[in-house]
């Protein structure tokens, strides 16, 4: 390791709950299934997760701090887009991502089939290399919110690197 590169891992976390109302959002894909996940802008818990672990890696704050709830215009804005503004912003204090490893949180629909679409999206916005990205999906076994379908969460750490 070079004496003059300092990295840094850091985590975000999110949930969202489930509703007729709304497609399905995750990693900036549009996912069939009967239900979608509501709450702030298009509900994407991936990408939120993703964003507050970016955001980590320059201690800058939470998703909340720069695209409050309150704020109307952030609700019809697709979250994938927010994601290329933090980047942005943590490019900006020196920081470039290196890794990303995220797990997708849902008891149904089934995952699979969608995570190299995610990669791919991810890929172009983070300004990383598609080997250089993970992301899994795993369920709760039938327990709690998440395995009742009314909710869906996400886990991403991101890894970064800054030239001192
Ligand atoms: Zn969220």
């Amino acid at each position: 390791m070079d004496n003059n590169t300092k990295y840094r891992s850091a985590i975000g976390v999110d949930f969202h709950p489930l509703t007729m109302d709304k497609k399905l959002t995750l990693g900036g894909i549009e996912i069939p299934y009967t239900k979608g996940l509501d709450g702030h802008s298009d509900g994407d818990a991936l990408t939120h997760a993703i964003i507050d672990s970016i955001l980590g890696i320059a201690a800058l704050g939470d998703i909340g701090t720069f695209f409050p709830d309150s704020k109307p215009e952030y609700h019809l804005k697709y979250s994938i887009d927010l994601l290329s503004e933090v980047i942005n912003m943590v490019n900006n204090k020196g920081w470039y991502l290196t890794f990303l490893d995220a797990t997708i949180i849902a008891e149904s629909p089934k995952m699979t089939n969608h995570l190299k679409n995610m990669k791919k999206i991810l890929s172009s916005r983070l300004k990383l290399e598609i080997d250089d990205i993970s992301i899994k999906a795993t369920s709760t076994n039938g327990l709690g919110f998440v395995g009742k379908e009314k909710g869906i969460g996400a886990i991403a750490i991101s890894t970064a690197k800054i030239e001192m």
